[in-house]
């Protein structure tokens, strides 16, 4: 039988467009920009000038604290100014800008040794120097998550390999042509937790997928596969735990609160290769797709690449797009200008013909009670919404708000049309942004 958790939607998922498109490398030329801020936690401050010269797998970037990791280039070029660039959000933030000289001269990598001979000290600070952040799209930094307070209170390790998003399929190709890396790169966070199982936890629309792992796992007799039911958000971390485990977390809660770590495909293979290889995080997958793109395809990419430039990898477009989003439908971000880096959570540049969202206006509430059957939190976004709409942030919290993980399920079925996660993301981030002033 299949995990899963109560609610959720069946969405077009928009992966045969790329599924099985093997991952190309993307060679970027010209400008590399390198936001200091592609993780949750203090930006990190430039180790470079303008003028220098630096090598691909240079250090950029150092952590300006705890949680915090560094940036590397991801070419050899110049440094050609430090000033705010415009990112996926919408947001200017302060970046190292690099002209790319397209010799690729590469710096040293990382000091490794055989891991045999590494302490658990040993590979946590790796992954930090390494600049590994959670590269499903949260950006938290990985070696904060994999330093629990308690690390003999882990029971589980479990590799996200639902992509549950629609359209997505880097993870799919990653475990289809590298799944060994994936493996290696999940042992190695195991030998961090003494006490801990490792779960590679595979939605059942991916046979192929869950083969390979069974076949790589059958003598690793601390990992199994555990195969989940296709449905959206079944990878969102909340969730995820509950289908695997049965525990379940909330807003205030951390996984590790619940004996769990969760970490997604990339983030597992990134630790892979700095670990074992000694390379710091300089490239992911992204995959270019939608109906408008004339190649569908999936990229290794260079972090600091530029969004058009792919487009033009992807073969441009085939009709003129009316949305473009930054990672998939239900989570991404709507982008109005192209001329942006992909950065460490970049997952997907998604190209559609059709703005399933903006064609329809949003009309009153016909009380179907459509959104509560289908909230994985097991939230009225309906009576969320109202409040969220009214400003009265009181009932919005007594009402349990801030446990949405704004998956976006609500508006999806929502047969009125009504924006209910837009309005309630709004007064989350206003409730969030409240309480740091106040702390
Ligand atoms: S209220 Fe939040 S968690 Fe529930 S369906 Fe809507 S977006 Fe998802
Ligand atoms: S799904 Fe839409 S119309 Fe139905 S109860 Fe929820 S908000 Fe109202």
């Amino acid at each position: 039988m299949a995990f899963t958790f109560k609610g959720g939607i069946h969405p077009y998922d928009g992966k045969d467009l790329s599924k099985d498109k093997p991952i190309r490398e993307f060679i970027p030329e010209g400008e590399m920009v390198y936001p200091l801020s592609q993780h949750i936690g203090a930006p990190a401050t430039p180790v470079v000038a303008v003028g220098d010269r630096v090598l691909k797998g240079q250090k950029i970037a150092e952590a300006s604290g705890f949680v915090s990791v560094p940036i590397y280039s991801s070419v050899s070029g110049t440094v050609k100014a430090i000033e705010k660039r415009r990112v996926t959000t919408g947001d200017l933030v302060e970046s190292v800008i690099i002209e790319n000289d397209g010799y690729y001269e590469e710096a040293p990598p990382l000091n490794v040794k055989p891991i045999e001979d590494m302490t658990k000290e040993d590979i946590r600070t790796l992954i930090r120097e390494a600049g590994i952040v959670g590269m499903g799209g949260a950006g938290f930094p990985t070696h904060v998550k994999l330093s629990p307070k308690e690390p003999d209170k882990i029971n589980y390790v479990i590799a996200n390999c639902s992509e549950c998003e629609p359209y997505l399929t880097s993870d799919y190709r990653r475990m289809m042509e590298v799944p060994e890396r994936l493996v290696m790169g999940l042992k190695i966070i195991l030998l961090l937790f003494d006490h801990a199982k490792g779960i590679l936890a595979v939605e059942d629309n991916k046979p192929d997928c869950i083969k390979k792992l069974k076949e790589l796992c059958v003598d690793e007799p601390r990992i199994s596969v555990k195969v989940l039911k296709t449905k959206y958000p079944q990878g969102s971390e909340r969730q995820l735990i509950y289908a695997v485990t049965k525990r379940a977390i909330n807003s205030s809660m951390l996984p590790a609160d619940a004996g769990c770590i969760v970490n997604n495909v990339d983030t597992i293979c990134a630790v892979f290769a700095a670990v074992i290889e000694g390379h710091p995080l300089m490239y992911r997958i992204v995959t270019v797709t939608g109906d408008a793109i004339n190649e569908p395809q999936n990229f290794f990419v260079p972090v600091g690449s530029n969004y058009a430039q792919l487009i033009d990898a992807a073969g441009g477009f085939k009709t003129q797009p009316e949305k473009i989003v930054s990672g998939g439908p239900m989570m991404g971000f709507a982008l109005f200008d192209l001329n942006v880096p992909v950065t460490k959570t970049s997952s997907a540049l998604l190209c559609m013909t059709k703005d399933e969202v903006a064609k329809w206006k949003p009309t009153a509430c016909i009380k179907c009670g459509k959104c509560l059957e289908v909230c994985p939190s097991r939230l009225m976004p309906s009576k969320l919404a109202d409040f969220a709409e009214h400003h009265d942030e009181e009932q919005f919290m007594k009402y349990n708000g801030m446990e949405c993980v704004e998956c976006g399920s609500c508006s999806y079925i929502c047969p009125a049309k009504r924006q209910l996660v837009q309005s309630i993301k709004a007064t989350r981030r206003t409730i969030l942004a409240n309480r740091k002033k106040k702390s």
